[in-house]
């Protein structure tokens, strides 16, 4: 699920409103009535709301899960390439791995010793 909610927190990112599951099936390699199904489950979690022949309207609540997730992520990715000098795509492929996974505890202590506040990629770590 939080491979899902990082695509749709890009999207939130980049201005685009709706995201649909031909968009999400590519980026995440997944089939496209596989895209659907997740997309419908995340807006029944009230992450927002499914239009048919659409795709997925992010809400407050779905856009605050989605930061918390991307946040981890990009803090991963940032202390992968900082301290091991890590190719940006590959610190993105292994923090992809952890970023669900890993706990809030620990994403603080690294928040806290390193302070970072953009990705290898250049994108900004949201608070
Ligand atoms: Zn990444």
């Amino acid at each position: 699920m939080h491979r899902y909610m990082k695509e749709i927190y890009r999207a939130y990112e980049a201005g685009i409103p709706i995201v649909g599951p031909t968009q999400i099936a590519k980026s995440l390699n997944v089939s496209k009535s596989t895209a659907y199904q997740m997309l419908k489950h995340l807006a029944q979690l009230g992450y927002g709301f499914y239009l048919e022949r659409k795709g997925f309207v992010v809400n407050k609540k779905g856009i605050e899960e989605a930061k918390k997730i991307m946040r981890k992520h990009r803090i991963l990715e940032s202390f992968l390439a900082d301290n091991f000098s890590m190719e940006a795509c590959k610190a993105c492929k292994e923090a992809d791995k952890i970023d669900g996974c890993i706990g809030d505890d620990v994403i603080n202590m690294i928040e806290e010793k390193f302070d970072y506040r953009v990705c290898p990629c250049g994108n900004t770590i949201p608070k």
